[in-house]
């Protein structure tokens, strides 16, 4: 999942390098300089330090309301206190302006901003401090001041623990210090402190870093490395490209719920839980390859909706379903490439994201561009509920697939989505510029292929005509039946907030689970004693109908434990399966569609 700063091409990151330079040599009167103090981890506390240089004498200060997921969070809800003196130590006035900003009076010559802030939400997303580790993202705890936001900043963390190290894929700088171009870019670098191990390794003429913070039983580094180098060789090869000198991935693999994972332009930040990644460790390389391909899909290839970011309140867009969903069509073509998964896995997944759209009522009224829309609703379990919303993840990924091979259809295979995403990164990335959202794939799928995308984009983007998906699969020699299966069903549904516990969407009437008094907003925390994740309803569905299960259910009420027998119930499933007569041509089609590679002069 996952989610977002400006693009950076080698000669501004050549003048951006020198940029830095001046600014380790010289006293950093210009830049913006921030002190993190690590020195309270047992109450979660981080102590601000802000210098800001001589400028006007009235300067406001604003924390992001939001930052990375689409949600808003309001930060400021966590800010003890604020103070400011000038240089010569004089009290100034701070006055609160709204809930997430301050200005400052009195700051002509410089001012020192300080203030404390509680830090304690786990994930990719969050910001967190705690006798373990510090992570940080960095939007979190640190105000910008408004009229600087686009000139360098400066950050140091004080109070390290003993035997904690910083790891960050901001530039580094003499003392300790670390330097980004502006704001946005330092709040799109997350920071990992603590004693975490790492490795690193050279592809393809990039340098990678990779930083766990995990017990060392639980996963295995060199398994790691080696998934990692079959991902970044597949995804910049498939390119053509490699806008960066140093990536990081920086993974979290703690033992309870957990999971998620956040883009950089960078790095990436992955959370998985320790007991997922033991049973399901293609989960890794699924959240890595999504997070990895967002470097440039959404952080360089980036919808104009996104930009310039509003931090003061939501920054609504119609574009998720191509910068996420799409996102995850690209996902899965890369470990096929990568030789993590087979085609059988691929055309599998498929078929579970047409039948998750397709189960979903709200799929007949809420459109991809609605869905993408209304991200900002997503922290709602109602809003989650099939009823009323459908997923930009899901439909969108299902879109990416149809617009591959429509694109190879109408080119007789000789083009596909790899040359659209070319197109897009040559066109809008490579030349600074952010793409007009759906049209701007739109206008890309036509210069591809020379033909009209004008009834795609209506219908099944902007629009929720059903999609006839047997018109797009033929080509590849495929059908989509529906299947009716049997399945356990507890009586509810339960729905999760990225990388969270479920939480119960919808209970059946007159269902075991009404009369155990489950509701809707209860949090299912484990299941016969194991701890609840977000697959918590494919789990209970593939239990035998009629055996009972163990609920551990919290809400504001408290804890409690419910024993439930498993109903039976069908369920209507869809999946692709070879046409009857499959010929040699389809073959070729779908082996260079389900490797992303483009048919050349018609050979297979
Ligand atoms: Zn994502």
């Amino acid at each position: 999942m996952m989610r977002h700063s400006i693009v950076a091409r080698p000669v501004r990151q050549i003048l951006r390098g020198a940029l830095l330079l001046c600014i380790a040599l010289a006293p950093s009167y210009a830049a913006t300089n921030y002190t993190i103090s690590l020195a309270n981890s047992e109450q979660h506390l981080v102590d601000v330090q802000i210098l800001l240089p001589e400028g006007s004498a009235q300067r406001e200060l604003q924390l992001p309301v939001w930052n990375a997921l689409y949600q808003v969070r309001d930060f400021a809800q966590y800010v003890n206190w604020v103070r400011a003196k000038d240089r010569a130590g004089k009290v100034l006035s701070v006055r609160v302006l709204d809930k997430s900003r301050w200005q400052i009076a009195g700051a002509q010559g410089g001012a020192e901003v300080e203030y404390q802030i509680f830090v304690d939400s786990p994930g990719p997303f969050g910001a967190q401090f705690n006798g373990h580790h510090a992570f940080f993202n960095l939007a979190q705890l640190l105000m910008y001041p408004v009229d600087a936001r686009n000139e360098p900043m400066v950050v140091r963390f004080s109070h390290v623990p003993e035997g904690w190290h910083v790891a960050t894929p901001l530039t580094s700088m003499p003392e300790g210090r670390f330097g980004a171009d502006n704001y946005d870019r330092l709040v799109d670098s997350p920071v990992e402190i603590s004693m975490f191990k790492e490795s690193d390794f050279d592809e393809g003429g990039g340098r990678y870093r990779v930083i766990v913070d995990a017990e060392v039983a639980d996963y295995h580094m060199g398994k790691i490395d080696g998934m990692l180098r079959k991902i970044v060789a597949a995804a910049t090869s498939w390119m053509d490209d490699r806008p960066f000198e140093n990536y990081m991935f920086l993974y979290h693999f703690p033992r309870g719920p957990a999971g998620g994972g956040m883009e950089h332009a960078y790095s990436t930040a992955i959370a998985v839980s320790a007991e997922v990644l033991a049973r399901a460790p293609d989960v890794l390389a699924s959240v890595t390859a999504h997070e990895f391909f967002h470097l440039w899909n959404v952080k360089r290839i980036r919808p104009q909706t996104l930009e310039p970011v509003d931090y003061s309140r939501q920054n609504p867009t119609r574009a998720l379903w191509f910068s996420e969903g799409v996102t995850n069509t690209v996902a899965d073509i890369m470990l096929v490439r990568a030789g993590l998964i087979g085609e059988d896995a691929y055309l599998r997944h498929i078929s579970a994201e047409i039948t998750e759209l397709q189960q979903r009522p709200a799929h007949t009224w809420q459109s991809a561009e609605d869905s993408s829309l209304d991200a900002w609703f997503e922290g709602d379990a109602f809003y989650r509920t099939p009823e009323r919303s459908i997923s930009y993840y899901n439909k969108g990924d299902i879109l990416g697939v149809l617009l591959d091979l429509r694109i190879r259809e109408s080119t007789s295979g000789k083009k596909s989505l790899r040359d659209l995403f070319q197109w897009m990164n040559d066109h809008y990335a490579r030349q600074h510029r952010f793409f007009p959202d759906s049209e701007g794939v739109q206008l890309a799928a036509e210069t591809t292929t020379g033909q009209s995308f004008t009834d795609f984009f209506r219908d099944y983007v902007a629009g929720v005509k059903e999609i006839p998906y047997n018109e797009f699969f033929q080509f590849a020699g495929l059908q989509l039946i529906t299947k009716t299966v049997e399945v356990a069903t507890p009586g509810f549904t339960t729905t999760a907030n990225l990388g969270g516990q479920p939480e119960v969407s919808h209970v059946d009437g007159n269902s075991e689970a009404q009369h155990a008094g489950i509701a809707a907003g209860d949090r299912i925390t484990a299941v016969n004693g194991a701890p609840a994740d977000a697959f918590l309803d494919d789990e209970l569905s593939r239990m035998r109908p009629g055996s009972t299960v163990r609920l551990q259910i919290e809400n504001r009420k408290g804890r409690r434990e419910v024993t439930l027998h498993l109903g039976a119930g069908e369920e209507q499933i869809y999946e692709l399966q070879d046409l009857p007569v499959v010929t040699v041509e389809q073959r070729a089609h779908r082996a260079a569609w389900i490797r992303g590679d483009d048919e050349l002069g018609g050979a297979p």
